[in-house]
């Protein structure tokens, strides 16, 4: 490297100290604002009475995601019931923006959703979670039967209408009480609520693949046709 040209580079760096050493304290990273999206659709930061719900439970301390790195959406959703009902989610930063669009399109769908609570209202227990046919996002949890961080750990992935939308993998299904969906055809399939399981092409499965999301029910190894991951 040429001497004027470390000169140049010297001076750039130097200026760049400069600016951030004038910066206004206020443009010093913060966790971000509430961004409101739509009248009921919003993100913003894990604040301190979120985090005295989710600490010890879906969130633990650790070295691989930061709470400043999630996101506390709100939303609004139809239920089984038609009725309007409000939601909560926890998600990563990255994908928060992605989440309350989705989820604003499913509710003007209207696409039906049975709950969507933090999963620290089951303790953070994800069969208990599913079992209760709850969507929720993240959870500091590795992936089923592994020692491997979930995208759940990370709050880049959601499962939806879990119960109707099972973990199937072999003869193990996730929840128990999910297995009459196991059968996918809507003419077979036996459960109550078979007109509204997740199906390769529909309104849900577009909607999240629009946004770069990947299907569950995609995988070959095994299907998780509740789950969306980015
Ligand atoms: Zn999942």
């Amino acid at each position: 490297m040429g001497s004027a040209l470390k000169l140049v580079i010297a001076g750039i760096l130097s200026v760049t100290a400069a600016a951030s050493w004038f910066a206004p304290v206020s443009a010093a990273p913060a966790q971000g604002e509430t961004v409101y999206y739509k009248a009921g659709f919003s993100y913003g930061p894990v604040d301190a009475s979120v985090r005295s719900r989710i600490e010890g439970k879906s969130y633990r301390k650790n070295s691989n995601i930061a709470l400043d790195e999630l996101r506390y959406v709100r939303v609004l959703y139809c239920g089984f019931d038609g009725e309007t009902k409000a939601g909560e989610l926890i998600v990563n930063q990255e994908i928060a923006e992605d989440i309350v669009e989705i989820f604003y399109d499913l509710y003007q769908h209207p696409y039906p959703i049975q709950e969507i609570s933090l999963i620290d209202k089951y303790d953070a227990d994800d069969e208990r979670s599913m079992r209760a046919n709850n969507t929720s996002a993240f959870n500091y949890r590795p992936i089923s039967g592994s020692s491997t961080l979930s995208k759940h750990a990370y709050g880049m992935a959601i499962d939806i209408n879990p119960r109707i939308n099972p973990y199937v993998r072999g003869a193990e299904i996730q929840p128990e009480n999910g297995s009459a969906y196991t059968q996918r055809d809507p003419r077979k399939c036996e459960g109550k609520y078979r007109e509204q399981m997740i199906q390769k092409g529909d309104y849900v499965y577009r909607l999240f693949r629009e946004h770069g999301f990947t299907w569950g029910g995609d995988w070959a190894s095994l299907k998780d046709y509740q789950h969306f991951e980015k």
